[in-house]
C-alpha cells in the first residue's frame, strides 16, 4: 500500500455495471464517487484543520474536530472493507467453503442459522448503520455486530472479516425503502473469497 499523508478514494474491483442486477450501475456509482468520496474529502479536511492549527498554533475544538474525523475515517475505511467483500454475481454469491465454513457450523450451527442471523442483524440496524462479522481474537469466536452509524469515537478493535452498509444511500435508487430486498439481493454478490482470506488474516 502506498503510504500518503492523506486518504484517497479506492478504485472498485470491478465495474460500475458488473453487480447489476443486484445493485444497479447508477447506484454503484453514486455510492463509490459520491457518497464515499464525501468521507474521504472530509476525513482528509479535518487532518489538514488538524495539521494547520498545530503548526500554527491555533486553538481548536478538539471535541468536534475528533468526532468528525472518526465519522470520516470510520465511513472510508468501512466502505473500503465493503467493496471488497463484493462481487459479480457468479464470482460472488453461494456458499463460503474451507475454513470459514467451519467456523460458521461451529459457531452457528449452519450456514443456514449464521444467515438468518446476520440477516436480522442487518435488517434491524437502526437508522443508519452497519452489519458486521468479526472475529474476537481472545475467544476466537465470530460476532456479528451492528455498528451504527460510524461515528462512535470508536475505531473497532476486532478485524472485519465482512461488512454490509445498510445507510439509505446504499439501496434507495434499486430498493427505495425495502432494505429487506437489498439484504437479500447482498448475498447474491458476497465475495467469500475474500471473507476467507480477511479470515486468515484475523487468525495469524
Ligand atoms: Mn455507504
Amino acid at each position: 500500500m502506498e503510504i500518503s499523508k492523506f486518504y484517497s478514494l479506492p478504485k472498485l474491483p470491478y465495474g460500475y455495471n458488473e453487480l447489476a442486477p443486484y445493485m444497479s450501475e447508477e447506484q454503484l456509482r453514486i455510492h463509490h464517487t459520491i457518497h464515499h468520496q464525501a468521507y474521504v474529502n472530509g476525513a482528509n479536511a479535518i487532518l489538514k484543520k488538524l495539521d494547520d492549527a498545530r503548526w500554527g498554533n491555533v486553538e481548536l475544538d478538539m471535541k468536534a474536530a475528533l468526532k468528525e474525523l472518526s465519522w470520516n475515517i470510520g465511513g472510508h475505511l468501512l466502505h473500503s472493507l465493503f467493496w471488497e467483500n463484493l462481487a459479480p454475481p457468479g464470482r460472488g454469491g453461494g456458499k463460503p467453503g474451507g475454513k470459514l465454513a467451519d467456523l460458521c457450523e461451529k459457531e452457528f450451527g449452519s450456514f443456514e442459522r449464521f444467515k438468518k442471523e446476520y440477516t436480522q442483524a442487518a435488517v434491524s440496524v437502526e437508522g443508519s448503520g452497519w452489519a458486521a462479522l468479526t472475529l474476537c481474537r481472545r475467544t476466537g469466536r465470530p460476532l456479528i455486530m451492528q455498528i451504527e452509524k460510524h461515528n462512535t469515537n470508536v475505531y473497532p478493535a476486532f478485524p472485519i472479516l465482512m461488512v454490509l452498509d445498510l445507510f439509505e444511500h446504499a439501496y434507495y435508487i434499486d430498493y427505495k425503502n425495502k432494505r429487506a430486498d437489498f439484504v437479500e439481493s447482498f448475498w447474491k454478490i458476497v465475495n467469500w473469497d475474500e471473507v476467507s482470506k480477511r479470515l486468515d488474516e484475523a487468525l495469524k
